[in-house]
């Protein structure tokens, strides 16, 4: 059988690799932009050198040991620990909210159990007993005052929706501790790829049985596939049928790139604003993914962007599903009539309709191949 995967992202690359690696099948990597690696692609700076997350800051992290083996083989990962810090009404605090957020927006000197106990009366004035949205479930973790200034305005910005629209998985993201941890993930493995996400993908694809094809547009090619090609398609499901059930709801994001002739912009990789009067959600300088790149790390010059967050309108780039009873409804039927159509698999980000870290994206896309891909493979 020939596979023919749609999209040479994070979970399309890595099905590519296993399909062609072990079950020895042909397979054609198409992608419409002119370059592999998806929303993870970074690249150096023509005027810097310095390495850029093209669609904003990617880190890998993960707990699960048979994705971080597998990625492991493809590249070696630096010892980046991912910190975060939030500017909110003109003072700069640590994000995630922790005991040195917690002093510093109370103006306490707290130890653990008493920012604890501190907290429980926040949260009794507010909470309520079974969080059902996001709003709720902040609440029920931090209180009102720490949600109003750092969840509110950010969650506002970010989805423009109201926090009680948006289901509470989406701020179970973020950990919330009453120690001096700075840590932005909870997982046991975490960095960068030290040769960059561009030579991770190359490595993934790199094998004489997969042929990539930059530039292609799944529609281009549609009315030319034999009707024995299995289609693994990791784009816009709702796009894929033609929005026959209607339009599934996406955030997009506009990156505004600047670089300035300073040694360092802002002291960290990601600053966060919480403010809804400042337009952007956050400010990314990636010379500081890198500080053993000695060279860039070290020139007067810094390259930032400054992310927007957008309502997805067709023709742009989705980032987030917006995954909302109405949505997850929706989804459900297009995941349906993929599954009715012979050949044809959904998967990655955009064709699993979930907000997926990239351990997830991986940890999936092996899933499938073992019990989607390998049982029709063992069967024909
Ligand atoms: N969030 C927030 N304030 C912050 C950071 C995050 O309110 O400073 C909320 C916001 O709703 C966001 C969610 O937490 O959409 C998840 O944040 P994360 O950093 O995981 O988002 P990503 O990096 O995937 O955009």
């Amino acid at each position: 059988m020939h596979y023919l995967i749609v999209g040479a992202g994070l979970w399309g690359s890595v099905m590519a690799n296993r399909i062609a690696s072990v079950l020895n099948q042909p397979v054609t990597v198409i992608d419409k932009r002119d370059h592999i690696g998806g929303n993870c692609h970074s690249a150096l700076d023509d005027e810097t050198g310095i390495e850029c997350h093209r669609y904003g800051s990617h880190i890998f992290h993960t707990s699960l040991p048979q994705v971080w083996e597998y990625i492991s083989r493809f590249s070696e990962f630096t010892s980046y620990q991912h910190k975060v810090f939030i500017s909110c009404k003109g003072r700069v605090y640590t994000m995630p909210i922790n005991l040195s957020t917690i002093n510093a927006f109370y103006g306490k000197n707290f130890r653990p159990a008493e920012a604890a106990a501190f907290l429980k009366e926040e949260i009794a004035r507010d909470a309520v007993a079974e969080p059902a949205n996001l709003e709720e479930k902040a609440v029920s973790l931090i209180g009102r005052p720490l949600y109003d200034a750092f969840i509110r305005g950010y969650t506002h910005k970010q989805w423009e929706h109201d926090p009680r629209e948006l289901p509470a998985s989406i701020i179970s993201r973020l950990p919330f501790r009453t120690t001096y941890n700075a840590n932005y993930f909870n997982d046991v493995w975490q960095g960068v790829p030290r040769d960059g996400y561009f030579s991770l993908f190359q490595k993934l694809l790199d094998d004489p049985r997969i042929t990539v094809r930059l530039n292609c547009d799944y529609e281009s090619i549609r009315a030319q596939l034999s009707s024995d090609c299995m289609v693994i398609y990791t784009g816009m499901p709702d796009q894929l049928f033609n929005y026959k059930y209607g339009e599934l709801e996406w955030r997009s994001l506009r990156f505004e790139w600047e670089t300035l002739p300073v040694q360092d912009y802002q002291g960290t990789t990601v600053m966060n604003y919480a403010d809804v009067e400042i337009p952007f959600t956050r400010i990314h300088e990636f010379k500081h993914y890198h500080p053993e790149r000695q060279e860039p790390f070290a020139l007067n010059k810094t390259v930032i962007c400054r992310e927007y967050s957008r309502t997805y309108a067709r023709g742009d780039e989705a980032y987030y599903p917006v995954n909302n009873a109405r949505n997850n409804e929706l989804y459900a039927r297009y995941a349906a009539e993929a599954d009715k159509t012979p050949n044809l698999i959904l998967g990655g980000r955009l064709g699993a309709y979930r907000y997926w870290d990239m351990d997830k994206a991986v940890a999936d896309a092996l899933h499938v191949f073992e019990t989607k891909i390998c049982p029709r493979e063992n069967r024909s």
